[in-house]
């Protein structure tokens, strides 16, 4: 039976570690919460009295935790779990927080001989609960080897994200697409709605093209990632396009905020002589601007 520690029984955490419960594991949770840490033992997990009672013995250490300041504190702190952490032990920090942070943690937990996977968390509470989620693991190879049968018990997709640092690095890739797509989708059934078009015949539409389908799916993948930017459609009539949905979004009182800023990422391109290029050239300006590498066939 493999011995885990559990701190962070929150929405996310508690029902994951039922589910490792479930699997016939040995839980020791802790939690700020004195309810969350009652609900744990109804679970038929073992109470801890501190983050590092929770760490003692264990072989894998979990933190879900809101933000780094917490993760930080429960391991490091008075009475956290680097106190009582055997230096076989993995920490497997599952908070989505700042990726330079989960480096700062990392480099803490070695110099205590303690190694660690980043393991952020795609997908809800919904998933957690069923023991379904998306888990995107950074770390050494062997850690997350060693960690799979477990990992298992929490989450049906495991993506090895390249190393260390790197999960945490692809949750925060993730969150901003989907993040900054919400407000898109907003903006979108709003202009929508303001201009008197039907919400169901919107959706249905939007979901013929790429605006639902998603570029990263359909036009990236045949034109800019093919390193092919001879144009399906142009970046001018894209612009062009982008414009007239501004202006009418004006007319109608709805401002298009991410609209207005796109206007100005199109306009990068076309001063890099891109206007006549497909429009998923838009990549290569924003790599180039970024100081990245662009591949020799497709550089300008
Ligand atoms: P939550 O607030 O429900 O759970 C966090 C738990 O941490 C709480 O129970 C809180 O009491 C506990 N806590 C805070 N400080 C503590 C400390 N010092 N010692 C011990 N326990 C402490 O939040 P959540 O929804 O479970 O989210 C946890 C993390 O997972 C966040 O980083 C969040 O962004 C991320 N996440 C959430 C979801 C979701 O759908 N809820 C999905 C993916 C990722």
């Amino acid at each position: 039976m493999t011995k885990i520690g559990f701190i962070g029984l929150g929405t996310m955490g508690g029902p994951m570690a039922a589910n490792i419960i479930k699997g016939g594991h040995k839980v020791k949770g802790f939690d700020i919460s004195e309810k969350l840490i009652n609900a744990h033992v109804a679970n038929d997990g073992i109470a801890a009295n501190s983050p590092s009672d929770a760490a003692n013995d264990c072989d894998f250490l979990f933190t879900m935790l809101p933000n780094s300041e917490h993760v930080k504190q429960v391991l490091f702190d008075k009475n956290g779990a680097v106190e009582t952490l055997k230096n076989s032990a993995i920490v497997i920090d599952m908070s989505t927080i700042h990726p330079l942070e989960t480096d700062d943690i990392r480099s803490k937990l070695n110099d205590n001989n303690v190694s660690m996977i980043d393991c952020p968390i795609g997908r809800t509470s919904v998933e957690a609960r069923l023991g379904k989620s998306l888990l995107m693991l950074g770390g050494e190879k062997n850690d997350i080897i060693k960690a799979t049968p477990i990992l298992n018990l929490i989450g049906d997709t495991l993506k090895d994200c390249g190393g260390p640092g790197m999960g945490s690095r692809m949750k925060i890739v993730n969150n901003y697409m989907t993040t900054v797509l919400n407000v898109l989708s907003g903006e979108a059934l709003t202009l929508a709605r303001a201009v008197g078009l039907d919400q169901e015949t919107c959706i249905d539409v939007l979901s013929g093209t790429a605006a639902v389908k998603s570029h990263l799916t359909t036009t990236y993948p045949t034109k800019v990632l093919n390193n092919d930017v001879t144009p399906a459609f142009m970046v001018k009539l894209a612009l062009k396009d982008l414009g007239i949905a501004v202006d009418l979004g004006k007319k109608v009182n709805t401002d298009l905020d991410l609209g207005r800023a796109s206007i100005e990422t199109y306009k990068h391109a076309m001063k890099e002589g891109r206007e006549e290029q497909d429009w998923t050239s838009i990549f290569l300006s924003l790599q180039n601007r970024a100081g990245l590498s662009l591949p020799d066939s497709i550089k300008k």
